[in-house]
């Protein structure tokens, strides 16, 4: 695991116990929401309440430290911040999982034709994922 204590304070963010464990929910899983989150810090700090918890994601994201992943119909999911990259979402499992693009090309040809100078895109395919696939079948 990475020295998030240092990488936190880069970031100009105290590092507590609670987002230290945090960070580490959600770099094993990748992308996690609050649901999952709170859950599992619950068994380490009984007494910590979900309030806490969005305050600390809050902040972690104001300072860009973590990105939010919104999902139609579903629950927000948090990651760590990482070079930008598109997501895949399986509808049957919901699982979300992170696949690089090359949307240069999409970029171009939509600044082109707006006239708006392009400074972020949010991907997100949805679809059946393999495992679900192979279920059905
Ligand atoms: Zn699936
Ligand atoms: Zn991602």
């Amino acid at each position: 695991m990475k020295d998030y204590k240092e990488i936190l304070k880069s970031y100009n963010l105290k590092a507590t116990p609670q987002r230290l464990y945090l960070i580490d929910e959600i770099e094993k899983s990748g992308h996690i929401d609050i649901d999952n989150l709170y859950k599992s810090l619950k068994i380490v700090f009984p007494y910590i309440s979900l309030a806490t918890v969005y305050k600390n994601i809050n902040a972690m994201i104001d300072n860009g430290f973590l990105t939010e992943v919104k999902i139609p119909h579903n629950k927000t999911r948090y990651e760590i911040t990482k070079n930008s990259h598109a997501h895949l979402f399986c509808i049957e499992c919901a699982e979300l999982k992170d696949i690089i693009v090359d949307n240069s090309w999409l970029i171009n040809n939509t600044s082109k034709n707006s006239g708006y100078k392009i400074t972020n895109t949010l991907i997100t395919f949805e679809g059946i994922c393999q495992a679900c696939q192979d279920k059905s079948k």
